[in-house]
């Protein structure tokens, strides 16, 4: 595992990043002008391809850390589950969508899909025959509808397990196994946490391969 930390005294452009036009338009448009901290440490490794772990204290932007490095990756003109986002509670995943969905707005055509316990299942049923292009979700639901045979991450390019740190502390382990088991191995994996406990180490040492770790102090 490689490490870097970032610090902050380079506050850099997103216009200086090497993103699709469009993204760096609707950067633009949103009034999104500097990256945080986490998004400086972690777009790099991401737009490269890699595996990448990402903890930072909450608020400092790690949705749009890792959308922009799905969302640069993603190919609106295949029609099938590219992105597959964990998240471990409803809000969070709701919370999540927003965000992606307002920075694949200059994107055209991008169908984003979440499917959270708590919902009724026959609207999430619905819209899987509908298809999308990324799914948003908490484990417990991804998991019922792998299992019913509603939804197939067999396509998954990039996983991405947010809140990490929370997932394990409600008791999701053995959910996401059996979720992982279903995607390709040949995948970018992004693992992002406000902490990082022992238990994140063993779950990231499984699940992504040779990552590189960036980290923003607490306080920063
Ligand atoms: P985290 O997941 O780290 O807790 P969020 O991704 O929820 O943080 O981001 C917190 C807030 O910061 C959101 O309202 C988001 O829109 C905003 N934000 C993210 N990146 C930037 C940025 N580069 N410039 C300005 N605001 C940003
Ligand atoms: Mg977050």
């Amino acid at each position: 595992m490689t490490s870097s930390t970032s610090d902050n005294a380079n506050p850099k452009d997103f216009q200086s990043l090497p993103l699709k036009p469009a993204l760096l338009k609707n950067l633009k448009d949103l009034g999104y002008a500097q990256l945080t901290e986490i998004q400086a440490a972690a777009l790099p490794a991401m737009v490269a391809g890699k595996d990448v772990i990402g903890q930072a204290k909450t608020g400092s932007g790690k949705t749009v850390a890792f959308g922009l490095g799905l969302l640069q990756k993603l190919r609106a003109e295949q029609f099938r589950v590219q992105a597959l986002v964990l998240c471990p509670t409803r809000e969070l995943a709701d919370q999540v969508a927003r965000e992606l969905r307002k920075l694949a707005r200059a994107i055209h055509n991008i169908k984003i899909l979440t499917l959270c316990g708590g919902m009724p299942f026959g609207p999430q049923i619905g819209s899987l025959k509908h298809g999308a292009h990324i799914v948003v979700g908490t484990p417990g639901r991804i998991e019922d509808h792998l299992r019913k045979g509603n939804l197939d991450l067999g396509s998954v390019e990039t996983l991405v397990l947010d809140e990490a740190d929370r997932m394990l502390d409600m008791g999701f382990q053995a959910v996401l196994d059996e979720i992982l088991a279903t995607l390709p191995k040949s995948r970018q994996t992004l693992l992002f946490s406000a902490t990082y406990p022992k238990t994140i180490d063993a779950l990231a040492s499984r699940v992504l391969s040779n990552p590189v770790k960036v980290e923003v102090a607490a306080g920063h």
